[in-house]
């Protein structure tokens, strides 16, 4: 294990130099820097339980259908949070990393939009992003700006029908998207890259664990980065503690690429 302001590890500097494909998993630790509250962890807007079961059952996908002004609520209060937040050293070490190298793929589970913001294509935005939206009855689907989502008071009209809006992302309870599951399973299963790495989440889905699971078993390179350990801290073969800040761009520099 490496705390923050460390050299990288000499063994993992000579495994990144030769690497061309790399996956990378990312939570909501790597907008910790851009101000974006995490759920879990330091600073995270479930450190009271109590508040953490509502803010739960708020983005659930039972209260969207009984109660979908509470949801939109749930959601404009979390957009408020996020509304001035830019993309961090960390989102852009992710960007020169996939222009350095040959095959290059993001699995997110944020929904704040950061990685696109960034400059990274090759994004799998496993929950969608919280400020598409699709109607609840014709299917139509749309985009609200930053601002619109954080001015929210109740739950927006679809202006093609007349009926009620939803965030177009997988509230607790919901199925994930078919496409976005096959392209997942594409990219880390069937054409696995040769190095995962999992930054900033505290990894509690199964198939966010899966694919680091998957890697380590076929003694693929695996690297964590993360203040605090988790569930994949002694599965990992490299576990870097600390800020995605500090130790993406280094690692990214050992992957090849350089510095703007
Ligand atoms: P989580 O809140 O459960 O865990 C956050 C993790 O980030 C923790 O392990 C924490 O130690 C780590 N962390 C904190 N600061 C960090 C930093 N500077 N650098 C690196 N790591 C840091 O987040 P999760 O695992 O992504 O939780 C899953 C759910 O949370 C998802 O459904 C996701 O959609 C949602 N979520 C998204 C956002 C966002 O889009 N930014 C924000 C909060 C929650
Ligand atoms: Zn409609």
């Amino acid at each position: 294990m490496q705390g923050d302001g460390d050299e990288l590890p000499a063994d993992l500097e000579e495994a990144l130099a030769g690497v061309r494909s790399v996956g990378v998993i990312t939570g909501a630790g790597i907008s910790a820097e851009s101000g974006v509250p995490t759920y879990r962890g330091v600073g995270g807007v479930y450190d009271d339980p109590d508040e953490g079961d509502r803010v739960v059952e708020a983005l659930s996908g039972s209260t969207l259908v009984r109660d979908p002004d509470r949801t939109w609520r749930a959601v404009t209060a979390l957009a408020r949070m996020t509304v001035d937040a830019a993309p961090n050293e960390a989102h852009r070490a992710l960007v020169r990393m996939e222009r350095a190298l040959d095959r290059f793929v993001i699995l997110t589970q944020n929904v704040d939009g950061l990685h696109h913001l960034a400059g990274s294509g090759q994004i799998i935005d496993i929950h969608g992003d919280v400020l598409a939206t699709r109607c609840m009855r014709c299917d139509e689907t749309g985009r609200l700006s930053r601002a619109e989502v954080a001015e929210l008071e109740a739950t927006p009209p679809c202006l093609a029908c007349g009926s009620h809006l939803r965030p177009d992302a997988v509230l607790f309870g919901e199925m994930l998207p078919q496409k976005k599951v096959y392209r997942m399973q594409e990219a880390f299963y069937v054409d696995p890259p040769e190095l995962v790495l999992v930054v900033g989440t505290s990894a509690l889905f199964p198939y966010i664990a899966a694919p680091v699971v998957d890697a380590v078993r076929e003694g693929r390179p695996t690297v964590e980065i993360n203040p605090e350990p988790t569930s994949l801290s002694a599965l990992v073969r490299w576990s870097l503690r600390g800020p995605a800040g500090s130790w993406l761009p280094r690692v990214a520099e050992a992957l090849g690429t350089s510095v703007p």
